[in-house]
């Protein structure tokens, strides 16, 4: 049916999705409450958006190909965070560009980058000339290339303060749901957003959501890398006054997340070849986090009504790229909801439901 907007919607979850999904309804001047589960422990409690170091970056580095429609993620997502810095009153706080400096692995790869760029493939776009200008405390012996227009979200600072708004506002609550509640009488419509809370219900639905596990340092260092982050295996984030992001592990379906000693180890081992012996051996981790991903088998997120639940709709899947790929999103769910414009077929829950 149609959605007026005179209607109310209750966004479950206030992770990125659940911001997003308010932004849009925000935008359409629709009623709506957030909740949030108040739990401690369990699925419910997981917060994947409270640990993310929030990059964005329109390349995959694998194969030196653009990201699953870069250039569409990439121009309805600066207008979003630059929309809601306005919003928030955040003005050069949430929002950042930091160049990614891919250190080539091997001379292979520095091939493979030339490749791009002379056959005008579509990621040349996203791409700069190969440089051996090496910033002094980074060790690249085959050189690197440098992605321009990346960077990073400060999602834990986007997440309180949206939630700060919306409590002045009386539109948030910490309130558990799940598909046997239903839709509360006060509301029209559910959007679920529950990253990983929603394993169980989308189970006997036949969507699979996996938890996907990482791990995150923050160190302390005097490495001076151009103000870029650098990639290898790895990457290294700078966040100011000598703060830096590493990350992040990526272990397949974990059901409870915690900071390991082994997750701490991969991440050092891994930056270890890229960073000058004087610098490496001179920083201090300030603090580790871990958290779970909520990710779809086919990698693509999940946008679109819920089978047999009427007037109920979700958001999920966000995976490892969410800041990228969930404006987007978002966007397209609203339009479907409010506009009747129907979903890409990539993220249209349909496509795993069990009758199909
Ligand atoms: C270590 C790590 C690093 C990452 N780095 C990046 C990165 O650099 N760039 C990037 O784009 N992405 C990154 N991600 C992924 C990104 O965090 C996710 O794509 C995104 O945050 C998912 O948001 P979400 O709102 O769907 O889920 P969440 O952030 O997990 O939010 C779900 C919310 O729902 C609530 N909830 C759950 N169950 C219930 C219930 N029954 N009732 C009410 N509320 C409930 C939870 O409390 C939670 O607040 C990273 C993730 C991790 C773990």
């Amino acid at each position: 049916m149609p959605s007026s907007a005179t209607d109310t919607f209750l966004i479950v979850g206030s992770g990125l999705s659940g911001i997003l999904m308010a932004w849009e309804l925000e935008k359409r001047g629709v009623d709506y409450e957030v909740w949030n589960s108040g739990a401690k422990s369990g699925p419910e409690s997981n917060s994947a958006t409270k640990v993310a170091a929030g990059m964005f970056n329109p390349v995959s580095f694998k194969r030196c190909v653009e990201v699953w429609n870069a250039r569409e993620h990439m121009n309805a997502m600066r207008e979003t965070y630059q929309s809601l810095e306005h919003f928030l009153n955040l003005q050069g706080e949430l929002f950042h560009i930091a160049p990614i400096m891919r250190v080539f692995p091997n001379s292979q790869y520095r091939d493979l980058w030339s490749k791009r760029l002379n056959d005008s493939h579509p990621v040349a776009g996203f791409l700069s000339e190969i440089s051996d200008d090496c910033p002094q405390d980074v060790i690249a012996p085959h050189g690197f290339g440098v992605v321009p227009e990346a960077g990073w979200v400060d999602l834990p600072l986007l997440m309180q303060s949206f939630r700060s708004n919306l409590e002045l506002r009386g539109k948030f609550f910490e309130k558990s749901w799940d598909f046997a509640t239903q839709t509360p009488p006060k509301f029209s419509h559910v959007i679920d957003c529950r990253g990983v809370g929603a394993t169980q219900d989308f189970a006997s639905i036949g969507l699979k959501i996996a938890s996907d596990h990482g791990e995150i340092l923050t160190i302390q260092s005097p490495i001076n890398t151009h103000g870029m982050c650098v990639n290898r295996v790895k990457w290294l984030l700078p966040r100011g006054n000598s703060t830096f992001k590493l990350g992040a592990t990526y272990t397949w379906n974990v059901t409870k997340s915690e900071p390991t000693d082994a997750g701490r180890s991969e991440l050092l081992l891994a930056l270890q070849p890229i960073i000058a012996p004087h610098v490496f051996d001179n920083f201090e981790i300030t603090d580790h986090v871990s958290g779970l991903r909520p990710a779809s088998t086919d990698r693509r997120p999940y946008a679109g009504p819920v089978n047999n639940l009427n007037n109920t709709y979700i958001l999920n899947g966000l995976g490892t790229r969410g800041v990228f790929v969930g404006p987007t999103t978002a966007s397209h769910l609203a339009n479907f909801i409010f506009d009747q414009t129907p979903l890409p077929a990539e993220v249209r829950p349909a496509r795993f439901f069990k009758e199909q």
